[in-house]
């Protein structure tokens, strides 16, 4: 799966957003979260994101941010 980190917060670019094929993502107030049950792993949104907030999970150390994507995607507005 793919994760949204903290370059992410209150830049809110949206652009990965449009180009996701399976509409994983969410959002909250500062930031978005991708759906790690959802994320179908096509890497589509990396290069979209200005602000290289997204990264795959398998860069390593990203176990928190991976986290807290499952946790924020389950409780915020789809997009
Ligand atoms: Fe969506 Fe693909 Fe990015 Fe996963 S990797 S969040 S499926 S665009």
């Amino acid at each position: 799966t793919y994760v949204v980190t903290d370059a992410c917060i209150r830049c809110k670019y949206m652009d990965c957003v449009e180009v996701c094929p399976v509409d994983c993502f969410y959002e909250g107030e500062n930031m978005l979260a991708i759906n790690p049950n959802e994320c179908i792993d096509c890497g589509v949104c990396e290069p979209e994101c200005p602000a290289e907030a997204i990264l795959p999970d398998t860069e390593g150390g990203l176990e928190k941010w991976l986290e807290l994507n499952s946790t924020f995607s389950a409780q915020w507005p789809n997009v």
